[in-house]
């Protein structure tokens, strides 16, 4: 594990890298047992279904090291983004009882109509109506902040994959034709410097499924990419594969993989 040595901190992916629709990724845990020994581990995930200290409970029930001081969620990223760049106070959200958390543990105020909105937040959202997507429309077309929580198209599950928070932006944007102000998640750098601040990224690694949202990540915050054959992507075409290369990606099979490295 000769490449450890150069590494402080690694920021590590949930879905598709510990676990696939719930389920648990025996040969990526147990090597994550063994890495927590050795660097520092930040859990970051765009799903923002979740709050920080649910995952900190599910990863701890898994024998990793994770608490809501090392867990990083899109959800708490909006959050911050919200806190720091604007004075909103009411916000209409799309998004599940882990987003809900983040905003209110915050002070935000959630709000049942989108005219009463300063901000909309959205992230994926499974009990999604037409009457959400109405409401949030109309506070976007009064001038509401959009604050996107990760632009993910899909969600791996264990059969088919799942629409992500990316598939209900993109609902937004056409209907109200406004980008988002910030899409908080991967791969903006946002979601790991709005917590772990400035520090030196050439000594950080970023371990996730996700050529668009992992791996770019890591460039743009200047880290190591290290790419899990996992999750989403399981087959890499040339151009992909070329890519990845020229950016010094490490491409592994499985985490136990990396150890042996
Ligand atoms: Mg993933």
């Amino acid at each position: 594990m000769s490449w450890a040595d150069a590494i402080d901190i690694l920021v590590v992916d949930l879905d598709g890298v510990v676990w696939i629709g719930g389920k648990a990724i025996e040969a990526n845990v147990r090597a994550l047992r063994k890495l927590q020994e050795h660097v520092k581990i930040y859990y970051v995930t765009n799903n923002s279904t979740k709050s920080r200290p649910e995952y900190a409970l599910k990863l701890r029930s898994l024998g990793l090291d994770a608490w809501e001081s090392n867990v990083i969620t899109s959800g708490r990223a909006a959050t911050l983004w919200l806190k720091k760049f604007t004075k909103a106070r009411n916000v209409y959200l799309i998004g599940e009882e882990g987003l809900i958390w983040e905003l209110e543990v915050e002070g935000y105020n959630i709000v049942d109509r989108g005219s009463k909105a300063e901000a909309v937040v959205v992230g994926l959202d499974r009990k999604l109506t037409y009457q959400k997507l109405a409401e949030a429309l109309e506070a976007l077309l009064k001038g509401a902040y959009f604050i996107a929580t990760n632009p993910d198209n899909i969600l791996p599950e264990e059969g088919s994959p799942i629409p992500g928070a990316g598939a209900i932006i993109a609902a937004l944007e056409t209907a109200s034709e406004r980008k988002p102000d910030v899409i908080a998640g991967k791969p903006n750098p946002w979601i790991v410097t709005s917590t772990l601040g400035n520090i030196d990224y050439s000594r950080v690694a970023v371990v996730g499924d996700r050529v668009d949202t992992d791996v770019e990540l890591a460039l743009r915050i200047g880290a190591k990419p290290i790419l899990t054959l996992t999750g989403v992507t399981r087959n890499l075409d040339e151009e992909t594969l070329k890519r990845l290369r020229e950016a010094k990606t490490v491409i592994v099979k499985d985490l136990e993989e990396l150890l042996a490295r």
